[in-house]
Formats: structure tokens, sequence, C-alpha cells
């Protein structure tokens, strides 16, 4: 059985004031996003998982409604080829989440008839589901009781509970046990305590200057009463972009996605004019299943 064992715990009861404090505020600010309506299938919230890994919510919004409308049921997009889930992903970046996601909805129907498993450890078990999403998914989609712990959630917590500026860099199963502590004992309460942490972090408790005067639990933050020392760690400065293979990937990708067929190599050589590195960004493409070769110097998305 793989995955991350299981330490949810019986909530104190100062840990769930907390909680209270958090649905109050998220009663009256949460966001009306599609993939939190109560009509949103356990599919749309595990596409949406996904989708919002690294990418921002506005970015994901109109791709996740044309995948959606597109593919209802894993089992739709199964049914097509895997290039066409890169085609539609679009230019939301790290096009492997696509690949893996055409994989996951493959397995769901070989393995759980076409559906989204409710169990963590069936969640886990699929390709591309790693510990944060098969909890958001559990959750979020079957409301169920489990830590559910981003960046945002990481950020939060170390600040109002452990009195720190910075969450740790991943997560460890006593982060898992503490996040456990916050949630009510009610899973359907939980599972919404769990989506407000996530909306208190995205929203207020933002990495650089929090919005601690509109906070709700600021009476009780640990790092707010501890003046908001700075960081120790060194500073975590966000990756660029401009000129890194990733961009050259990136330009390549959305010239396969554009034609309607395989495209010839000159067409891809036009979009960068560096010949080393656009042969080493086409060959990662190529190793990550992204791009197929379907005859010398001719390529396209693949099957
Ligand atoms: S009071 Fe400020 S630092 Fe503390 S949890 Fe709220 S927003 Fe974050």
């Amino acid at each position: 059985m793989g995955g991350v064992p299981e330490l949810e715990t019986i909530p104190a009861m100062t840990s769930v004031r907390m909680a209270d404090e958090v649905l109050e505020w998220f009663a009256v600010c949460a966001r009306d996003l599609p993939w939190r309506r109560p009509e949103t299938t356990p599919w749309g919230v595990l596409v949406s998982e996904i989708m919002l890994q690294q990418t921002p919510v506005n970015r994901v919004l109109p791709v996740w409604a044309e995948w959606l409308s597109r593919w209802p049921t894993p089992a739709d997009l199964a049914a097509e080829p895997s290039g066409e889930a890169v085609r539609a992903w679009g230019r939301l970046g790290y096009p492997r989440r696509a690949l893996r996601l055409h994989q996951a909805a493959t397995a769901m129907l070989e393995r759980h008839g076409g559906t989204v498993p409710d169990e963590l450890d069936d969640l886990l078990a699929l390709p591309g589901v790693g510990s944060y999403t098969a909890r958001a998914v559990a959750a979020f989609a079957f409301r169920q009781r489990h830590a559910v712990i981003d960046v945002n959630v990481r950020r939060l917590v170390a600040r109002a509970v452990e009195g720190v500026a910075e969450g740790p860099t991943s997560v460890s199963r006593r982060d898992l046990a503490l996040v456990a502590d916050l949630l009510p004992t009610d899973p359907e309460t939980a599972a919404r305590a769990s989506a407000a942490f996530m909306e208190l972090g995205a929203l207020v408790c933002v990495a650089r200057a929090p919005r601690c005067a509109a906070c709700p639990v600021r009476d009780r933050c640990a790092w707010l009463a501890a003046g908001s020392p700075p960081s120790e760690g060194p500073a975590r400065r966000p990756q660029g972009y401009a000129g890194t293979d990733r961009q050259v990937r990136g330009r390549l990708l959305a010239v396969l996605r554009e034609a309607t067929g395989p495209v010839e190599q000159a067409d891809l050589d036009a979009v960068w004019d560096e010949p080393v590195q656009r042969d080493r960004a086409l060959a990662g493409l190529l190793t990550d299943g992204l791009v197929s070769r379907t005859a010398p110097g001719v390529y396209a998305l693949p099957h």
C-alpha cells in the first residue's frame, strides 16, 4: 500500500476554535470558484487540483471549463489520444500534467469503472496523483476529513501556529498531524475548513505583505504576537522563465498544438534561434512523451 501513513487525530479545542474563526471568514469572503460548487463532479475537482498546481486561478478557469465541457468524465478523456489532452492544456504550463491526467483517466477506466475512486489509497495509486492531490480530492469531492496542505496552508500554519515567517519546503508526517489537529471532527465541516485554510492562505496570509488587519485569526497568530520576525532561511526567489529551456519547450509545443497535423523541423527551428538549446528542448519533449517523431524531421503531438 503506497502513500503517506494516516495521522489524522482528534482535534484539540483551541485548534477547533481557530477553524471556527476561519470558517466564519470563509462563509463571507470565499471566492465563488466553479470547482467548489456542489454540482461539480469528483472528476471536475480532480482536474481543477491538477491544473491549479503552480498555476494561478484566473488562468485555470477557462481551460478547466473547456476541458470539462469536452470531457465530462474520465472515460471521455481516456477515449481520445493523449495528444488531444496536451493540445487542450494550451498555455497552462508544465504540460506533463496533461499527459498524467490522461494516464489517470485511463487508469480510472481500467480500475474503477471510469469513476474517480473515493478511497485515499486508490487515489494515491493513480498516475500523477500525489499526497496533496489525493487528499484534496478526498476532502473536496468526497467530503472526508484529511489534512490538505498546499503551499498556502503551509505558510498560514507556520505563521499562525508556529510563529515563523515561512512554512517548510515539503510536507512531513508531523505537518500532516499538526494540520489534522486543526480540523473539526465532523468530516463535512473538516472538508470545508480545509478549503477555508487554503483560501485564507491564498488571499490574506500571502507570502509578501500579509493582510493581518483583515485576518480572522490575528488575535491568536503566533507570528504576529512575536512581532512578525523575518524568515531565517535564505530568500526564496521565484524561478525566471525568459531564456530557459522551459520557455523553448513552450514555444515548440505551441507550434505543434496550433498545427492540425504533423509539422516539419523547419517550423520548429523558426521559433528559437539557438540550435543547441532548441535541440535539447525538443529532445526533452520527446523523452517526456509530449511529442512524437512521426518520420525523420517530422513531429506531432502524441497518440
Ligand atoms: S495574522 Fe497575519 S501572519 Fe497571522 S495568520 Fe493572519 S495574515 Fe497570516
